[in-house]
């Protein structure tokens, strides 16, 4: 993969603009299970996440491009996120998933199949007893001017933090 390559973030804020449809979050024995779409599917412009009813994080998930440096869960030069989930989540699946993101995936590219085994689990839904927390780096610099972020700060209590 050319090192250039413009590569997705799998848990997308619905307000990307630039978000996709990947997937739809299914409850199995009271645990959150994606169910990936057979075709990635962008957002029509009037999409209204408040008419849903209840939070978008619950319900889809969504891609959109990597912000790369410019998100806050940025580290080491990869996504914080993507090894956080590895190192604290089991996998939920023996295989990795059929996904339509897989070429350009974030975090299967840094990490291969270990975070596909672990990615249907993965919701912005509440659960405190859940919440993945994506370390500071270990390694300086840090940066002291980010560029504004498509994957907002973390909130309290999500399953991950976005
Ligand atoms: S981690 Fe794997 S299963 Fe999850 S979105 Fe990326 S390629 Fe798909």
């Amino acid at each position: 993969m050319p090192m250039d390559q413009q590569l997705d973030c799998p848990s997308a804020p619905h307000q990307h603009p630039e978000a996709r449809l990947l997937g739809v979050v299914l409850e199995e024995e009271g645990e959150a299970r994606v169910a990936y779409l057979d075709k990635g599917t962008a957002l029509p412009d009037d999409f209204d996440a408040d008419a849903l009813g209840i939070d978008p994080g619950h319900a889809l998930r969504f891609s959109a491009p990597c912000a790369n440096h410019g998100c806050g869960q940025w580290r080491d030069g990869g996504c914080g996120l993507g090894k956080a989930i590895i190192a604290q989540l089991a996998p939920v699946v023996d295989v990795a998933p059929s996904c339509t993101l897989r070429k350009t995936c974030r975090w299967y590219t840094e990490n291969g199949t270990a975070s596909c085994v672990r990615c249907p689990q993965v919701t912005t839904r509440a659960h405190p007893s859940k919440a993945v927390h994506v370390p500071r780096s270990a390694y300086g610099p840090h940066p002291t001017h980010l560029t504004p972020s498509p994957t907002p700060r973390p909130e309290r209590g999500e399953t991950v933090l976005r």
